[in-house]
């Protein structure tokens, strides 16, 4: 990215640490007026970047607070502006005053995201690094925190930025040929055209499918679990939720703590909803959080369905209702519960559905399943190169895909069409730079950062 030299701005501050007491809260402040926020509430100079032991007073010289106070100089700094940490005690109450005296002294509270963006603005990050901070912040599993770190640390902006640059220098080919049309062909062919093209189409094709397991590791998957009564399902979601308990967590919100639970697989946050938990009812509470199931089923990434494994015929589970809810073309995994009582191995057959063989009661098989529901929804290998994306960035890497498809239509046509193959190369090098930022509508830099936190 090229760093542009750092605009006057408004000055902006905002508590920086979460809400709530603790034993350090941090008041951040960045942009043009900070030294003379420095003199009024620390009354002496600051070194830059050294932890400073000092009081932080208020108009009349009253303590609001005492603690240590960081100068980052432009553009040294998160932002690439001037910025200050007041690092005082996490007292909510000591925190608002400590903002109020930056307000009064010509400071604004910062909008959320607010820093990040700037950051973005200065070229101290590019749009999907800053993207991966709220990601980071977000994770819900360590698998997904990690990932967030890296994209932040900038291993998905390379990768796209290596595609990118394939797209040029491809393109610098064929506009070469099309300035100077006697090299024609030949020269497309020396280049060889075609074998750039079709490794840019690899690598992008790989690229896409790390990008969406990315997704998945930021947005967790939706599991809907259905069966007829007393084929297991408890037991099943039991098993699936023991293997992780000391993370489960129930869903905000749910009272009936049945009907949908928060586990992980693999790194992979998962909600999974049981829709033994759908039933007819009068209490309000329950009624709310059987609502909460059915737009979760509409949501669903992936069904399991169980059936009794001593049914020779498979009937379809007993999920008419939800079966009609569900969004079209959710992949379905059949689960042959209780395979111990049916003298059936664990196993698993791939047919029109994947089959799994299990038993929920001794545990044998259900790690099949597990790898069974990762691979099925496009969530298989996190791996150490794994990072964390948005579908935003499938969006882009998806239409860049097509660009080059339609790209390759247009070379090996029978009489090559260079000027629309090289139009649809410069269509896929836009829809890549998207997502890095170069090229990224205000309104789409609105949506982004405003679902940050405040303070970040
Ligand atoms: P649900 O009504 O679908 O939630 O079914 P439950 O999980 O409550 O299970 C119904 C009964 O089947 C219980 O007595 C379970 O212990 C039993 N069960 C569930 N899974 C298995 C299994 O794999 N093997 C055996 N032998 N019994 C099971």
């Amino acid at each position: 990215m090229t760093t542009t030299p750092t605009p006057l701005r408004e000055t902006i501050a905002a508590i920086a640490t979460p809400p709530g007491r603790g034993g350090i809260g941090i008041v951040r402040v960045s942009g043009a007026n900070v030294d003379a926020l420095i003199a009024a509430i620390v009354g002496r100079r600051l070194e830059p970047r050294v932890a400073t032991n000092a009081t932080f007073r208020d108009a009349a010289g009253a303590v609001l607070d005492q603690g240590l106070a960081i100068l980052f100089p432009a553009p040294a700094s998160y932002t690439g502006e001037t910025v200050l940490e007041l690092h005082g005690h996490g007292s909510p109450a000591a925190l608002a005053s400590l903002l109020s005296r930056c307000v009064e002294l010509g400071a604004r509270p910062a909008r959320p995201g607010e820093f990040t963006q700037r950051a973005y603005l200065n070229g101290k990050l590019d749009l999907a690094q800053a993207e991966s901070v709220a990601d980071l912040i977000d994770a819900s599993t360590s698998a997904a925190a990690r990932a967030a770190a890296r994209s932040l640390s900038g291993a998905f902006s390379r990768e796209v930025e290596v595609l990118v640059d394939a797209v040029i220098t491809l393109r610098m080919y064929v506009e070469a040929t099309l300035d100077f049309p006697e090299e024609d062909i030949d020269f497309l062919r020396a280049a060889d055209a075609q074998g750039r093209l079709d490794a840019i189409r690899d690598q992008l094709a790989s690229l896409l499918l790390r990008a969406r397991t990315g997704v998945r590791l930021a947005q967790g998957l939706t599991v809907v679990l259905v069966g007829a009564p007393n084929v297991g399902k408890s037991s099943l979601m039991n098993r699936l939720v023991r293997a992780d308990a000391a993370i489960v967590t129930p869903i905000a919100g749910t009272t009936r703590d049945t009907v949908a639970r928060q586990i992980e697989i693999g790194g992979i946050p998962l909600e999974v909803v049981d829709t033994a938990g759908l039933r007819d009812t009068r209490d309000e509470v329950e009624a709310l959080g059987i609502e909460r199931t059915w737009a979760a089923i509409a949501r669903a990434d992936l069904v399991i369905e169980l059936v009794d494994a001593r049914d020779a015929t498979v009937a379809d589970a007993d999920g008419g209702d939800v079966r009609a809810r569900l969004p079209e073309g959710v992949p379905r995994v059949i689960v042959h519960n209780k395979s111990d009582l049916a003298d059936e191995h664990p196993r698993i057959e791939r047919r029109l559905a994947s089959h799994v063989w299990l038993s929920a009661l001794t545990g044998e098989g259900v790690e099949l399943l597990e790898r069974e529901v990762l691979a099925l929804a496009g969530a298989g290998n996190v791996g150490e190169d794994a990072f964390i994306a948005r579908e935003r960035h499938v969006i882009a890497l998806r239409s860049a895909q097509q660009h080059l498809e339609a790209a390759r239509v247009h070379l090996h046509a029978s009489v090559p069409a260079l000027e629309l193959f090289a139009e649809e190369m410069r269509h896929a090098q836009s829809a890549l730079s998207q997502i890095t930022g170069e090229f990224t509508a205000d309104d789409l830099l609105g949506v982004i950062f405003s679902r940050f936190c405040i303070g970040k």
